[in-house]
């Protein structure tokens, strides 16, 4: 078997302007040997050129922002949804919130910026324009109550900066259009601590300064935030101003967990880096944008740097990586601006000079959407390298198991971090719980995601639901992980990560790991066989539905369809995260709730889809069934996906049982009906009298979906049928 070698780790922190470039860099000319992997908080990232755009009301949400999960299906990069919260230099592992640290060779930060918010209460009471998704949701539901109400709250933007003064005059426009022609003046402040456009020449400042005032835009200049209280933001000259809402536009910020590690940082606390952007203490540290400093060539932070340090950045990784020699780079001393004035014109900044017009804004524009393009129209990458060690024949057999000192220091660490573990011994050896009848079962499947940790939840969470479904209590997993060759600590961390995933929903579940199988594979695989009991009388089997009993189904459908649109780069970023926390929560609460609701039958929709799996319980239970496909939860994208041809492989084979519909009409929602689940939720026969209230305590219980989707009847015919309504 020929299989890829990784040897070394290249770890990008955040999706920033210079990574996405880096990461189209390492798509279209992979380096050998080099796992790239991305860790967002975020996985749809703004590009800040068009932000204004967005805010004025011009461009759509999607225009703007480049989908990291598509973009790292399409460059074969690892993508970690997952906030970095620390560094420990020294074992050289990215600290990470609510999941394993993750180890690196190289590590490259662009996490940006945040504005400065030291006035006390403005953490409390003012919305700050960063992280962007915070912003835009404070923003979209004020529009939605100006359009509803035709009320416009006072609203005060803090900093006067290129940022604020764009951000205030996008505003403006926003809020005009939505007040409509003839509406009255818009109650629009601006603070600002200096002068405003302090950094700009005079002409730039007295135009920009002519566009607010003849929007009536309240400008305080020299008004330095002293406090912000509720309703009201108070200067240190004595003023105040009464507000409704506050948006905090600062300069920037940096991340306060960097000051907690050795790296060099400069006054501000933003990354000290040399000329080559490696750190300048840490020779395996890099960083670009807004969260860097180059000491030798100090630039203002802006969105414009940051591009233009992606391929210097691209290429010094490259070079780092190889061992050889890093290349300086010396950004450009001063960087065009052009700033919207929120109704389709822009002023042109170059230095002393200043210029006004809408063409500036088709020039804009342009420029901004040119490199959009770049990152949102991705052609296929042209064919990746294998490893290094490519051509090394592996073994197969037992000469294929992981080795016995990487699983040994997988399980030390597991168990270090609080994991229980029974002592391994050939076989496990199991108590039979009194008076209960034993449930066993098994699945296993190869990764759908890069991510070992989430993988390792979600494939726990599937084997799982086999033993809920039945109304039992799991007891012990045995595991069975292929893992690809690589270095020892690359396979060592992605088996600890997996297990560790799979390990946080057994502790929940009272489940204990007791034993498994660990072996070299092509790609990453996990399965489990899990043990589990039921106390005779509350045994849930397919069979026991009843005529008039209700069709209750716990999670949305679609994981096949989004998983297949993954694969193939055409699912959006909110589908996948969507989909991804779906199997990721778990059914046990939701077997309780059909439990204490009297449930005849039930089983978890798993790979044959919902009509395959309702059709074994009616076969068990010799009925039919009625489906109000318009009830039926789906995932959003997974229609469409489907709609468009994206399907899962298993799809075909799980439509031969169209046969068992009756409905003479095509069903627009007929074909979700086929899509495979990956951990899918429970389907149950609950008693009409008892419906209602099970729904609501599934919503409850933490199932927001949960929803009747049909009912039981008597087959009639003979012959076992669905009727789609
Ligand atoms: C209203 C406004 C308008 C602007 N207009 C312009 C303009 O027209 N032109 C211009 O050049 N500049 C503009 N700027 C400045 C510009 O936004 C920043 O300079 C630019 O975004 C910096 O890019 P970056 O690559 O450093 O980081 P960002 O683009 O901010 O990207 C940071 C990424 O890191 C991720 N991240 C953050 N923290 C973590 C973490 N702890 N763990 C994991 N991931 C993390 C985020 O999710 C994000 O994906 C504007 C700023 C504002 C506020």
């Amino acid at each position: 078997m020929r299989t890829s070698f990784n040897s070394r780790s290249l770890v990008l922190v955040g999706g920033g302007h210079a990574h996405v470039h880096v990461l189209k860099s390492f798509g279209m000319r992979a380096e050998p040997g080099v796992k790239v992997t991305l860790v967002t908080r975020d996985v749809e990232t703004p590009y800040s050129g068009m932000l204004p755009g967005l805010i004025a009301g011009h461009y759509e949400h999607d225009e703007c922002h480049i989908d990291l999960w598509r973009l790292a299906i399409a460059t074969g990069a690892r993508l970690i949804h997952a906030e970095a919260i620390g560094l420990d230099l020294e074992r050289r592992v990215l600290e990470l919130r609510g999941r394993p640290a993750l180890p690196y060779d190289v590590l490259s930060l662009d996490i940006g910026s945040t504005p400065r918010m030291q006035a006390p209460g403005a953490d409390r009471h003012a919305v700050p324009v960063k992280p962007i998704d915070h912003f835009l949701q404070s923003w979209q539901q004020l529009v939605a109550q100006v359009e509803r109400t035709a009320e416009v709250p006072r609203i005060v933007v803090v900093g006067g900066g290129a940022g604020g003064v764009e951000a205030t005059l996008a505003i403006h426009a926003r809020l005009r259009a939505a007040l409509g022609q003839g509406a009255r003046a818009i109650p629009l402040s601006l603070v600002t601590r200096g002068a405003l456009l302090e950094h700009f020449n005079t002409r730039a400042r007295s135009i920009l300064t002519a566009e607010l005032l003849k929007r009536r835009i309240a400008v305080f200049d020299n008004a330095e935030v002293e406090r912000v209280e509720a309703g009201i933001l108070w200067c240190r000259d004595g003023r105040s101003i009464a507000f409704d809402e506050v948006f905090w536009v600062t300069g920037a910020g940096a991340a306060q967990w960097l000051g907690k590690t050795s790296l060099a940082l400069d006054s501000d606390g933003f990354i000290a880096v040399a000329p080559s952007l490696r750190s300048c203490n840490q020779e395996r540290v890099f960083a670009a944008g807004d969260v860097a400093s180059a000491l030798a060539h100090p630039r203002e932070k802006a969105g414009v740097y940051a591009v233009r340090q992606g391929p210097p950045l691209a290429d010094n990784l490259r070079r780092m990586l190889r061992g050889e020699p890093l290349q300086p780079f010396v950004p450009q001393k001063r960087a065009l601006a052009l700033i919207g004035t929120g109704d389709r014109e822009a002023v042109a900044v170059w230095g002393p000079l200043a210029l006004k017009g809408r063409w500036l804004w088709t020039l804009k524009e342009s420029i901004d959407r040119r490199w959009m393009r770049r990152y949102q129209h991705l052609s296929p990458m042209p064919d990746r390298p294998e490893g290094e060690a490519a051509e090394t024949m592996r073994c197969g057999g037992c000469g294929a198991k992981v080795s016995s000192a990487v699983l040994a220091r997988v399980l030390q660490r597991l168990r270090s971090e609080g994991a229980d573990l029974i002592d391994l011994d050939d076989a496990a050896i199991l108590p039979s719980p009194a008076g209960e009848t034993l449930l066993q079962t098994v699945d296993h499947f190869r990764a759908f995601v890069d991510d070992p940790f989430r993988f390792g939840r979600i494939a726990a969470n599937h084997a799982l639901g086999d033993i809920y479904a039945m109304g039992g209590r799991p007891a012990t997993a045995l595991a069975i992980a292929g893992v690809p060759p690589g270095a020892p600590d690359i396979v060592e961390d992605q088996l600890y990560q997996m297990l560790a995933g799979a390990l946080a929903v057994f502790a929940r579940s009272g489940v204990r790991l007791v034993g498994g199988h660990s072996a070299e594979a092509a790609e990453i695989s996990l399965g489990f066989a899990i043990t589990g009991s039921v106390r005779e009388s509350q045994i849930l089997r397919k069979r026991g539905l009843a005529p008039g009993d209700r069709l209750v189904l716990t999670k949305p459908i679609g994981t096949g369809a989004i998983l297949a649109g993954l694969g193939q780069g055409r699912a959006r970023a909110s589908w996948i995260e969507e989909a991804l926390a779906t199997m990721e929560v778990s059914s046990a609460r939701a077997a309780h709730c059909l439990l204490d609701h009297g449930a005849h039958a039930c089983t978890d929709v798993t790979g044959f889809g919902l009509l395959g799996h309702l059709l074994e319980m009616l076969n068990a239970s010799k009925m039919s069934a009625v489906l109000e496909v318009a009830s039926i939860p789906e995932l959003p994208g997974a229609r469409e996906l489907i709609t468009s041809g994206i399907v899962s492989t298993l799809h075909a084979e799980n439509a031969r049982c169209r046969d068992a519909i009756v409905t003479k009409a095509g069903h627009p929602g007929t074909e979700l009906l086929f899509d495979p689940q990956t951990a899918g939720g429970l389907l149950a026969g609950i008693p009409a009298a008892r419906a209602q209230s099970c729904i609501a305590a599934l919503r409850q219980s933490g199932y927001p979906h949960a929803s009747v989707i049909g009912s039981v009847k008597d087959a009639v015919t003979g012959r076992v049928e669905v009727e789609l309504l």
